[in-house]
């Protein structure tokens, strides 16, 4: 365990921090132009900061080696850095880009965000920076803007071609709500999910696993929405009504008909899991989480065994809806529980997992969080 200090011999002018999120519902539907329902994690990225004036980029993480990557500001281009540094690296760039003028930093943090598990680290590890930046630059910025940086960083910078759901969740959330956000022009609403209240709480089971198809699945899958979209007239899957959902289908090609219905039905989870919650019957979001599993398991096929074992376990154990969340191929599964019943769904699938000698899976109840913001 170290602090700024001991790494950089000097006090911070300030500390950040961003959270990771679990998507409800609206799952592969942000880059559809869709919409998405997530709420933020109380497990949040954590950033120290202070600016410096001679162009270098300082960067050490409590997660990394040990060791300070250094980098030259005005060097910064798509392919040159490597390991986690290009994340704050991917920012600090696409903020230049964006034409504001900050220069170098030295940055300390700290997650305890779980990495590559679907529960967006890479995006609290960007917006943290993002938004420290903002504040230290005082670049006037608003949340979306900085969440649009992000993602730019990522996708131009990092290299992965993810929607606008990550960082929009990370900034925008804010605390005991769900974001209800359109991903085609990011207006959004905050939906209160008063768990508590209703006696209900949120699992999430981190399957710690992640298959080598992730990367090369999403881009395909994506293509062949863009390709959909294109050969039925519309901008994006997103402007598809469930109404013509059928008769869309039999102007495609067999191998893309999954790809639309499952794009399509999920958008309509969405708008119904918004109605059920401002209804005050956040217990009917459960089947809806059910559904939505069914739909990448079967139409989207970003399921994969585990889980797939972990969201069946969850509901034969007394969950009211379980379902994958993030891009698939592994990762986290959430799922929706009575107040009395998390500990018997977590081991149920804790003793699954045993059995059909997977890795033990890591569990816990996930209250929403607020998005992005100064700490100290
Ligand atoms: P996810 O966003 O689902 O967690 P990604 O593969 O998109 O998975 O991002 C995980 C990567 O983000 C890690 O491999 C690492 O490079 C980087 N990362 C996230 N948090 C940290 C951290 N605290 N310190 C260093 N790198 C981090
Ligand atoms: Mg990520």
């Amino acid at each position: 365990m170290t602090d700024f200090q001991s790494v950089f011999g000097a006090a911070p002018a300030g500390g950040w921090a961003a959270p990771g999120r679990v998507n409800l519902i609206g799952e592969h539907t942000d880059y559809n132009d869709g919409f998405v329902l997530p709420v933020a994690l109380p497990h949040t990225a954590r950033a120290a900061v202070r600016r410096r004036d001679d162009g270098l980029l300082r960067l050490h993480s409590e997660q990394g080696d040990g060791t300070v990557t250094e980098l030259g500001v005005a060097e910064l281009t798509p392919g040159a850095v490597d390991g986690w540094a290009k994340y704050p690296a991917a920012v600090v760039w696409a903020l230049r880009e964006a034409g504001h003028e900050v220069g170098g930093a030295d940055l300390w943090i700290d997650s305890d965000v779980p990495t590559g598990a679907g529960l967006s680290s890479s995006a609290a590890l960007e917006c943290v920076v993002a938004t420290a930046y903002n504040d230290l630059h005082e670049l006037g910025l608003t949340a979306p803007e900085l969440a649009l940086i992000a993602q730019r960083a990522e996708n131009a910078f990092v290299g992965v071609p993810c929607g606008v759901m990550d960082q929009m969740a990370s900034m925008c959330c804010a605390e005991g709500g769900a974001l209800f956000l359109d991903t085609r022009d990011l207006s959004q609403r905050q939906v209160p999910l008063d768990l508590a209240g209703h006696g209900l709480r949120l699992l999430v089971i981190d399957t710690r696993v992640k298959h080598d198809l992730a990367d090369g699945a999403y881009a395909e899958l994506r293509a062949g929405c863009e390709r959909a979209a294109e050969l039925l007239g519309l901008r994006a899957l997103r402007d598809l009504p469930a109404a013509r959902l059928e008769t869309a289908l039999d102007r495609l090609p067999a191998e893309l008909r999954p790809l639309v219905r499952h794009v399509v039905t999920e958008g309509a989870r969405v708008e119904r899991a918004v109605a059920l919650l401002d209804a005050g019957d956040l217990a009917g979001l459960g089947p809806i989480l059910t559904a939505g599993h069914a739909s990448l398991r079967d139409d989207y096929r970003v399921s994969c065994p585990e889980t797939d074992l972990a969201a069946a376990t969850a509901v034969q154990a007394g969950a009211l809806g379980a379902r994958m969340t993030g891009g698939g191929f592994g990762g986290s599964v959430l799922a929706l529980v009575e107040d009395g019943a998390l500990d018997q769904v977590a081991a149920a699938v804790t003793t699954a997992f045993t059995e059909a000698g997977y890795a033990a899976p890591r569990t816990f109840a996930a209250t929403p969080a607020a998005g992005a913001r100064r700490i100290s």
